[in-house]
C-alpha cells in the first residue's frame, strides 16, 4: 500500500472521528437545553373553591426577560363539541419564576366539559401583553385533566420549595450607605472623604491609626465585626478600597475582590471603604 493512500486513510478516519464528535456534542447540548434550559409548567393544587387554575412556571428571567401577566387556555376538539374554547386571563405580573392562582370564571368549566375533552389537545399560554413573549405548553386532554386533579402542591409549597418569595428576596440586605465619611464641604478644598486616612480628619478616628502610624486623639468611634462582606457588579477599579484596607480588598484588572480570609473584625474600617466607593459596590452586613 503506498504512503498517499495510508495518509489518505488516516486523514478521512480523524474527519469521520471529528464528525461523530462534534455531532456527540451538540446532541449532549441540546438535550441538556431541552432538559433543563426550558420553560417548565407546574400544576398546582388551588386552595381556594370555584374556577381557579392554580400553577407554577420557572425559566430563566435573565436570558428570556419578561413581564408575564395573562394565562390563556385553548382548547382545540376538532371531534368534539363545541370544537374550540378560548379562556384568557390577566394576572399581577411576574418577571421571574412564580406560582399564582387565577380564576378562570366559568370558561374553565365550558372547557373542561366539552364532549371529546379527553381526545382534544389543550394548549396552555403564559403570556406578556407587554413584551410579546409567550411560553406555550400542548398536552392532550386526557394529560391535562390528570395533572389538574392530582396536582397536590398549593402555590405556597411550590414558591417555598423553589425560593420564589419575592418579598424575603427584596429585602434591603443592609443599612448603608448614607455617607458618613463623606465631609462637609472643606472650605477652599470642597467635600473631602473623612476617613482615618485623609490627614484632615485624623483626630476623628481614635480607634484607628491617623495618617503617619500614630493614634490618633479625639472620640472613640464604636467598632463592629462584619458578617459579610461583597462586591457588586460595577466595580471600576480605583483602587480606594484597597488604599484603605489592603487585607480585605483586592483590586484586580477589571473587578475588584474580597481577599479569602479577610479578617471581618474591623467593621469601622470596611465600612469606612464601602463610603468611599465610587461606585457603591461594596455591600456588607454587620454581625449579631
Ligand atoms: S472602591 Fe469600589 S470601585 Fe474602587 S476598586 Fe474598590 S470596589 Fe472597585
Amino acid at each position: 500500500m503506498s504512503t498517499s493512500l495510508i495518509a489518505m486513510g488516516v486523514a478521512a478516519f480523524m474527519v469521520i472521528n471529528l464528525v461523530v464528535g462534534l455531532a456527540a456534542l451538540s446532541l449532549l447540548f441540546g438535550t441538556f437545553e431541552t432538559l433543563f434550559g426550558k420553560p417548565k409548567l407546574t400544576f398546582l393544587r388551588s386552595s381556594q373553591n370555584g374556577n381557579i387554575f392554580a400553577f407554577g412556571l420557572k425559566w430563566n428571567s435573565s436570558k428570556e426577560p419578561a413581564s408575564l401577566d395573562t394565562i390563556r387556555l385553548r382548547l382545540f376538539n376538532p371531534f368534539g363539541s363545541p370544537t374550540q374554547v378560548e379562556v384568557s386571563k390577566p394576572f399581577a405580573s411576574k418577571n421571574s419564576s412564580f406560582g399564582a392562582e387565577v380564576d378562570m370564571g366559568p370558561g374553565l368549566i365550558e372547557l373542561l366539559g366539552a364532549k371529546g375533552f379527553d381526545q382534544a389537545t389543550i394548549q396552555v399560554e403564559i403570556c406578556s401583553s407587554k413584551d410579546g413573549v409567550v411560553f406555550q405548553f400542548d398536552m392532550k386532554g386526557t394529560k391535562f385533566k390528570k395533572l389538574v386533579f392530582d396536582a397536590n402542591e398549593t402555590v405556597a409549597e411550590f414558591v417555598a420549595k423553589n425560593n420564589l418569595d419575592v418579598k424575603k428576596k427584596s429585602a434591603p440586605p443592609i443599612d448603608i450607605p448614607t455617607r458618613s465619611f463623606i465631609a462637609d464641604t472643606v472650605p477652599g478644598r470642597g467635600p473631602q472623604l473623612k476617613i482615618a486616612t485623609n490627614p484632615s480628619f485624623a483626630g476623628d478616628f481614635s480607634s484607628a491609626p491617623a495618617a503617619g502610624g500614630a493614634a490618633a486623639a479625639g472620640p472613640a468611634v464604636a467598632n463592629f465585626g462584619i458578617a459579610k462582606v461583597w462586591i457588586e457588579p460595577g466595580c471600576i477599579v480605583c483602587n480606594a478600597c484597597e488604599d484603605i484596607y489592603k487585607d480585605v480588598f483586592e483590586v484586580l484588572a477589571d473587578t475588584c475582590i474580597i481577599r479569602p480570609n479577610a479578617p471581618l473584625d474591623d467593621g469601622l474600617r470596611i465600612q469606612e471603604a464601602a463610603e468611599a466607593c465610587p461606585v457603591e459596590v461594596i455591600k456588607f452586613t454587620k454581625a449579631g
